[in-house]
């Protein structure tokens, strides 16, 4: 079992969808991910939040194993807020505000044992902070991040800079047309390895997720659910089982990577069964293999 890394946003977001809506309640790509991966293996969160976030977000990280001594609470500072909504299609998300915050100026200074961790995940954030935080690292085995429109419109040169570093891009198809500036997601793809990365992960929502490598193309769909809630979470909770499946392995063969992305297809099917991390805390590893059996059962025919 190896240790993995995650920077990323740990906030409160209010989100609305058709199915209801919450008020500061936890989220950010930092918080789905490592909760997500912590059904894996010891994940350390690297962040920043304000004086006025709730202590029992810190113990429920804290509970599940997750190390926190990296997210740094800033006093007189408030949290990460992002406000979104959804229409009746799930598949887009509508930022309708975000404010940076604690996130603003953070510049986190790695202690060995994060500096160290083999696997590294750069979640959704500034990618400045994302290109600060992969040049600490020591000498990572697998190196992967996120990205989203806010910072493909919004940071684009650094992004470029963090995307010439990194091994694997995981991104949603809306943002991998934006920043190849491709409408074709297979040509985007191409684009997108060009830049650096030897393999793009393009997730599709509810039309699963594609992978694409130099001489690899796999599909993984998406679990067939008939009540989803609340999308949020989804994309960084599909990485967090990707990454956590191959830290826990400490693999990064094809094969293996396969098998990740069936685990992120997992881990982000039970996320969006309800609001918040709420469905990810009720969650048990006996669901998780029985839902991976079902992909399996799903996807698998004779010639
Ligand atoms: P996802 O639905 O997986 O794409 O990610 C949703 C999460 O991303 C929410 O919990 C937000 O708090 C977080 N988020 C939204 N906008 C940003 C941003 N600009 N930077 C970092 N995190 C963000």
């Amino acid at each position: 079992m190896a240790d993995l890394v995650v920077v990323g946003s740990v906030a409160l977001d209010t989100v609305r969808t058709p199915f209801g809506q919450v008020t500061a309640a936890l989220g950010g790509s930092a918080t789905y991910f490592s909760y997500a991966a912590s059904f894996f293996t010891r994940v350390r969160v690297v962040a920043a939040v304000g004086d006025d976030f709730p202590r029992e977000h810190l113990d429920l990280l804290s509970n599940r194993g997750i190390d926190i001594n990296a997210l740094e609470i800033l006093p007189g500072k408030k949290t990460f807020r992002w406000t979104g909504e959804y229409g009746f299609d799930l598949n887009e998300a509508k930022t309708l505000d975000t404010q940076l915050n604690a996130l603003a100026e953070f510049k986190p200074s790695l202690a060995p044992a994060h500096k160290n961790a083999p696997f590294l995940f750069l979640a959704n954030i500034d990618p400045e902070l994302q290109l600060d935080v992969l040049r600490q690292m020591e000498r990572p085995m697998l190196t992967a991040m996120d990205t989203m429109n806010f910072w493909i419109d919004g940071k684009r040169e650094a992004l470029l800079r963090v995307l010439r570093e990194v091994d694997v891009l995981l991104i949603n198809d809306t943002e991998a047309r934006m920043l190849a500036r491709e409408p074709n997601l297979i040509k985007a793809a191409r684009v997108i390895i060009e830049l650096g990365p030897r393999a793009v992960v393009i997730k599709r929502g509810e039309y699963g997720a594609v992978m694409v490598s130099g001489g690899d193309f796999f599909f993984a769909p998406a679990y067939p659910l008939e009540s989803v809630f609340d999308p949020t979470g989804a994309g960084d909770t599909f990485a967090g089982g990707f990454m956590g499946y191959l830290a826990q392995r400490s693999l990064t063969d094809a094969p293996s990577i396969r098998k990740a992305m069936i685990f992120g297809a997992v881990l982000a099917s039970f996320t969006v069964e309800d609001f918040s991390l709420d469905r990810l805390k009720r969650l048990k590893a006996e669901e998780i293999e029985e839902r991976y059996g079902a992909f399996q059962a799903m996807v698998s025919f004779e010639h």
